[in-house]
């Protein structure tokens, strides 16, 4: 234990995710001994990611717009929607290539134990969202990129009983991603071929 602020300083970086106490000592220390790391460009970037990044209204990805910059390019096909659990997994597919359509973020996945239902993910804006696409843009396909977990199963297993009872395509990553684990962490090569090979839910 150190003396006052810089335990207090320790202890914030401790409750970062996959920060442990060692960590978290050495980020600390780091800034107190380097002079040249800038403080306040840090402390600055803190606050503004706060204040100017927002969910962007039609997909749920992270934006300094009210859309973001895949929702507002025209070459994509709107009538494609990928459906992931977080942002960070719009960043491992946008790697691969593979996909030009458009996204849609879930927030997570569903998650009984943590008491996480389909209503506390956007879910319902999905829905909406399917519905309200009609004519030309009416949605030719969903594939469900959920994690290769138990959760990331369960909300992909919901998803697709949902849209089949209203008659939209539903395809899912083929396997091969590791199982248990995150999207994010799958390699391009294996992420890619996952999604070329993607299947048709009956
Ligand atoms: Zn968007």
């Amino acid at each position: 234990m150190y003396d006052g602020i810089v335990q207090d300083l320790i202890d914030e970086f401790g409750r970062l995710p996959g920060i442990g106490p060692k960590s978290a000592q050495r980020i600390a220390f780091h800034i107190l001994q380097t002079q040249s790391f800038d403080v306040s460009h840090l402390a600055t970037l803190l606050t503004e990611v706060r204040e100017r990044v927002r969910f962007c209204e039609v997909c749920g990805n992270i934006t300094e717009q009210t859309r973001c910059s895949i929702c507002s390019d025209p070459r994509r096909d709107a009538t494609l929607i990928c459906v992931v659990e977080e942002p960070k997994d719009v960043v491992a597919i946008e790697r691969t290539r593979q996909f030009r359509g458009l996204y849609h973020v879930l927030g997570g996945a569903i998650s009984p134990i943590d008491g996480i239902g389909p209503d506390d993910l956007s879910i319902p804006a999905l829905m909406r969202r399917i519905g309200e696409a009609t004519g030309e843009e009416q949605i030719r396909e969903v594939i469900i990129a959920t994690d290769p977990n138990l959760e990331g199963e369960a909300t992909a297993a919901y998803l697709s009983r949902l849209l089949t009872s209203i008659e939209v395509p539903v395809s899912r990553l083929a396997s091969g991603l590791p199982v248990g684990g995150d999207l994010e962490f799958a390699d391009e090569v294996t992420l890619g071929r996952a999604f070329e090979g993607r299947r048709v839910v009956e």
